[in-house]
């Protein structure tokens, strides 16, 4: 039973497995989370394989503090304030990412923005400060699942899964953070939460505009504002590149090619391939190649995830 009471002791071994690059689920006041070193794309990969989640959306990662989040992420005006005003607390922010941020480019699903929080639960504080590195958690249940409010939910979620369960008693929030995305030119709200718009709006002195949640809309990439495309084309399910092309290989059997290439795992390990897919597809665009060549890729375990994404490169 990976179930373990928040001592300090506790929290220095969970500490100690993030640090290994193993998966840890701890509380937050708003659920529980399943965490992974930010910065380790394998271990973010293991993150959505133990979920089982379809697709790849962009993950929040914790910090310690305000100063903490100001050497991953740009701060303007309107982030500074916020942070003031709910952190820490159940308040995420989308911000512009640094050019030297090292958190994965899985966990920010290959955006230049990335979605921070602090929060404020003690057990939470004392594992960031602990592992001394940001953790990419989302909240620790199976996809299509309620989000856990006890260490029992998510040890019969996600028990086999991860190295421990730092329990401390039920989430006293029990709702998910508010995120809000100030990137750009006006302030967004993407997904309300556990603090208000009137909140966020009074400390603004602006209204926030709404929008849809995207990472919930499958079909419809194209009007994914937040969703990274290559700027070559992407061919998917192909057997042989042709000639100028980029290929994106998979497997063992990868065909010889003289143009750029890169292959997400030359054993068909998904995670390894899950881990290199964001790097991989930039290169490969970088290259100048008109069209990017994918091999088929099994619509197994992170699969599923790795081909929602190349489908959605594709459409344009
Ligand atoms: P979860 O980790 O399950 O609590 O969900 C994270 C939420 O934050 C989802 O609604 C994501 O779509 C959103 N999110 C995280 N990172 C970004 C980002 N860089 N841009 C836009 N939305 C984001
Ligand atoms: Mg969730």
């Amino acid at each position: 039973m990976p179930i373990r009471p928040a001592t300090a002791d506790a929290i220095a071994d969970a500490a100690a497995a993030l640090r290994e690059g193993r998966l840890v689920a701890f509380p937050t006041e708003t659920v529980y989370g399943l965490g992974a070193d930010a910065t380790n794309a394998r271990a973010v990969a293991a993150i959505f394989e133990a979920k089982g989640r379809p697709r790849f959306n962009p993950l929040i990662s914790h910090v310690a503090d305000a100063e903490d989040a100001a050497r991953f992420a740009v701060l303007g005006p309107e982030a500074t304030a916020l942070a003031a005003a709910f952190w820490p607390g159940a308040l995420t922010l989308v911000l512009n990412k640094r050019g030297d941020c090292p958190i994965a480019d899985l966990a920010t699903a290959g955006l230049d923005t990335v979605a921070l929080r602090v929060p404020s639960h003690p057990v939470a504080r004392a594992l960031i400060r602990a592992a001394d590195r940001p953790i990419a958690a989302p909240s620790a249940n199976r996809s299509g699942h309620v989000s856990p409010t006890t260490a029992a939910h998510v040890d019969a979620d996600l028990g086999g899964n991860v190295a421990l369960i730092l329990d401390d008693g039920p989430c006293a929030i029990g709702l998910e953070s508010t995120v809000v995305d100030v990137s750009g030119d006006k302030p967004a709200l993407l997904r309300a939460g556990g603090v208000t718009r009137e909140a966020i709006e009074a400390v603004l002195g602006v209204s926030l505009a709404l929008h849809t949640d995207e990472a919930d809309r499958p079909s419809s990439p194209g009007q994914l504002a937040s969703h990274y495309a290559p700027r070559a084309t992407v061919r998917l399910n192909a057997i042989e590149p042709g000639p100028g092309e980029a290929l994106l290989a998979f497997g063992p059997t990868a065909p010889a090619h003289s143009g750029p290439s890169m292959n997400l795992s030359p054993t068909g390990d998904l995670i390894e391939a899950a881990t290199n897919l964001f790097a991989a597809l930039r290169q490969l665009d970088a290259s100048g190649a008109a069209t990017i060549t994918v091999m088929p890729i099994p619509e197994t375990g992170l699969g599923e995830a790795i081909n929602d994404r190349l489908r959605r490169a594709a459409v344009r």
